[in-house]
């Protein structure tokens, strides 16, 4: 850990030096997704986004514990539906199918999906349903502490009450200021005029006798509120204050104020040290959307069944696509764009290839080449160190790679660069495109352990065409390469009496 990490924290509105609470170990929470209908891109964006900088953070040395929760009780349909109904309920009157078994089917395909993105599964993935006590007795410490009412068996949290108890924190996350406030928040839109205040949100909600998601409760049979989900979650496995909090932008207000203002109300205290947020996911120039057909699933973008591109791409290509851009900036999904990316990410892995090819004798000191390389080097670490900006380590990869490439082919001499430096070139580029970057190298078929079966059988079938030529079978050489052809793979012979493989 002797490399600075900064990160922007959304609670100052600045970049702050991390120092985790505890030295060595980080615990991190973050959001997770509503299982009520397929992860879309958006969310992917996100999860691939905490994905990277949960890499990182191992890659700096912490130990990690990544908390990433799956919401399935609490989150109401918004303000277009009126009534109180969950979406997860919603769901499963619209699909006749239990609520658990909506849960599980969308969980599932979410799990699938973070998989076919080589992301990382979380330390602990927590369940809301499976926090119901954990929550009642959040709820029941806030009325206890004064910052909770009860009107008609739901409970609601008193934000003027609260806010002049406590220097005015809620808001502070959102820069909303309470009296102005006319409530926004999605919880219990049927019971509006049950609030003190237009700011306050529901904690815990009485569930009318249709409804399939509902507990016993001190106040009324029920289901808690949909942000108090992570306040018990994060509290419980992390502590009543932790390093990392975070999710989309869009969860901001009121999701994370909320969450804040509760584990305040209960344990006097704030939760999270940092708070992240990644930007929103675009598709040519607006907001993704179902309802204006400005939408694609992931599946669709990778078989290319969709109008909005002209082909599809594969899930590598995809997520190089979103590393290219900083997480908190919004990121346009565009065929152009996922075509350059294509492109990029096909030049960096067979760059990669080529490097850990090379070879120096060099053991004296470097030129200026060497000196070059070594501090490219440098900013790649100081670039992803800087709030994690993956598009800037990236330009400096591709830096390198142009180096790379004229190392191959003689324009650059590989005298002038140290075998230590190359050394650390190559360890680099592993770690950085596998560990940190979560790319897995879908050209050539390499694992994330750096386990290459499609290099080492090709080196195989290269080995036996040598063979075959040197015995002046050319039958047998051309069946080898015209087969391979077959399979878009171009067998190349280099001066150097080298021979070198792509695949288009
Ligand atoms: P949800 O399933 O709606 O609760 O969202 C799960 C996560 O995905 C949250 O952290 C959201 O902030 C994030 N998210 C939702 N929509 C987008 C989007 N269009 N772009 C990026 N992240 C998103
Ligand atoms: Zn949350």
């Amino acid at each position: 850990m002797d490399q600075e990490l900064t990160i922007y924290n959304s609670l100052s509105r600045q970049k702050e030096i991390f120092e985790p609470l505890n030295e060595g170990v980080v615990g991190m929470y973050v959001c997770g997704p509503t299982v009520y209908s397929d992860v879309h891109l958006g969310n992917c964006r996100t999860f691939v986004s905490f994905d990277v900088i949960f890499r990182y953070l191992m890659h700096l040395g912490y130990k990690v514990r990544y908390v990433r929760n799956i919401t399935d009780v609490g989150h109401l349909v918004g303000d277009a539906d009126s009534g109180a109904e969950g979406k997860i309920e919603k769901a499963a009157r619209l699909m006749k199918l239990e609520p658990m078994e909506v849960v599980q089917m969308y969980t599932n395909g979410f799990h699938e999906m973070m998989s076919i993105f080589n992301t990382k599964s979380p330390s602990i993935e927590p369940r809301a349903t499976g926090h119901i006590i954990e929550q009642i007795e959040m709820v029941q410490a806030i009325i206890d502490n004064g910052f909770g009412y009860i009107k008609n068996g739901s409970v609601y949290f008193d934000t003027l009450k609260f806010n002049a108890a406590n220097k005015n924190v809620y808001g502070k996350l959102s820069g909303r200021v309470v009296e102005e406030l006319i409530s926004e928040s999605r919880d219990n839109l049927k019971n509006q005029d049950e609030k003190n205040h237009p700011s306050d949100f529901a904690i815990w909600i009485k569930a009318d006798p249709s409804h399939l998601m509902r507990w016993n409760s001190p106040w009324s049979v029920g289901f808690p509120g949909w942000h108090l989900e992570c306040s018990a979650m994060s509290t419980k496995y992390l502590g009543t204050t932790f390093d990392i909090h975070g999710g989309g932008t869009d969860l901001k207000f009121p999701h994370h104020e909320n969450e804040i203002a509760q584990n305040h109300g209960a344990c006097k205290c704030s939760p999270a040290k940092y708070w992240l947020h990644t930007n929103m996911l675009l598709m040519n120039g607006r907001k993704m959307s179902k309802s204006d057909g400005n939408t694609i699933t992931p599946t669709q973008l990778f078989t290319g069944d969709s109008p909005h591109v002209s082909k599809g791409y594969s899930p590598m290509v995809v997520r190089f696509f979103m590393l290219q851009s900083h997480y908190r900036s919004t990121l346009d999904l565009t065929d152009e764009a996922l075509k350059a990316a294509e492109g990029g990410y096909r030049r960096l892995m067979e760059a990669n290839k080529i490097l850990q090819g090379l070879s120096s004798s060099n053991t004296g000191t470097g030129g200026n080449l060497d000196q070059e390389i070594n501090g490219l080097i440098d900013q790649m670490h100081l670039q992803m160190s800087d709030d994690f900006n993956t598009p800037k380590t990236l330009a400096r990869m591709f830096e390198l790679v142009t180096k790379v490439n004229g190392l191959k082919a003689g324009h650059l001499s590989i005298d002038e660069v140290q075998k230590s430096t190359l050394d650390r070139l190559k360890s680099t580029f592993q770690a950085f495109i596998f560990d940190i970057l979560g790319l897995t190298n879908e050209l050539s078929g390499a694992n994330e352990n750096g386990e290459n079966l499609v290099d080492d059988l090709m080196a195989i079938i290269l080995d036996l065409r040598k063979a075959a030529r040197t015995n002046k079978d050319w039958g047998t050489s051309d069946k080898i390469r015209d087969s391979l052809k077959e399979l878009a793979i171009q067998v190349k012979d280099d001066k150097d009496g080298t021979t070198t493989w792509t695949k288009n």
